[in-house]
């Protein structure tokens, strides 16, 4: 049995007093008994204070993004080895907004879910299509690549140790939600490859779905049967909104 995961990218928001008020509504109003594990992933500034502030509350901290690089003359990186000693569990790889922004190559990103897992770092990793990609009829040949290229990089045993977040860029901060049912489908397009190469990886696989996930139709996303969760961005912002989501997978 897969246990629900309600994951919050802050993306570039929050401030230390925005943070502290976030956070302390989020421990108010989070449930130790609830199904539900919780993950926040704030900028790398706020991780060590974040990681300090929920020590003991169950709520796990992961950073947004990770060099594929160790250590060395990288300007601007940001090691898995300093995510770990800053407090951090998890890390997201591949958002849509670091492949298409900042030019993350499929391969860029298999490195990067690489070095986090050798810092031993859980990678959420995003893979997910454009509305042009949709439309053309091949979501299921752009998601199969940006997988593959994880596969090919570290083996399908190495997703046993990950989490996958099916995030259709269409539906990213849109508020274009996809409906439940084709979420699934490619949620069991994506478990059914897996699960061709290792059944045992693929059922125990966490596969999120992203997308303008709220409160109103989380329920119905975590009710399918291969939904196992939530990546939230807007709505991670807010504690009430985040809770909703959290408690509708309850
Ligand atoms: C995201 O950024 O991963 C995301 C899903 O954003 P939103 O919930 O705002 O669509």
């Amino acid at each position: 049995m897969r246990r629900i995961l309600v994951a919050g990218n802050w993306k570039l928001n929050g401030s230390l007093a925005a943070n502290a008020e976030l956070l302390d509504g989020i421990i108010a109003g989070a449930s130790a008994d609830a199904p539900v594990d919780l993950l926040v992933c704030p900028p790398y500034p706020y991780l060590a204070g974040i990681a300090d502030k929920l020590e003991g509350t169950g709520i796990a901290v992961g950073a947004q993004n990770v060099s594929q690089q160790a250590s060395g003359a990288f300007t601007g990186e940001v090691a898995a080895s300093m995510l770990v000693e800053s407090g951090c569990t998890h890390v997201l790889v591949g958002h849509s907004e670091r492949r298409s922004l900042y030019g993350e190559s499929s391969k860029t990103v298999a490195e990067k879910f690489e070095a986090a897992q050798a810092a031993k770092l859980i990678p959420v990793l995003c893979i997910g299509e454009t509305l042009e990609e949709r439309e053309a009829g091949r979501t299921e040949a752009v998601v199969s690549e940006q997988l593959d290229a994880v596969i090919e990089q570290v083996g399908v045993q190495a997703l046993a140790d990950s989490i996958l977040a099916y995030e259709p860029v269409w539906a990213i901060g849109t508020g274009m939600t996809a409906t439940p049912e084709q979420a699934q489908d490619v949620h069991k397009f994506i478990r059914e490859r897996i699960a061709g190469l290792d059944a045992s990886v693929a059922e125990g696989l966490r596969i999120l779905y992203g997308g303008s996930v709220k409160g109103s139709n989380a329920a119905g996303l975590f009710a399918m049967a291969d939904i196992d969760g939530g990546l939230i961005g807007g709505a991670s912002l807010k504690a009430d909104d985040f809770l909703a989501i959290a408690n509708a997978a309850s």
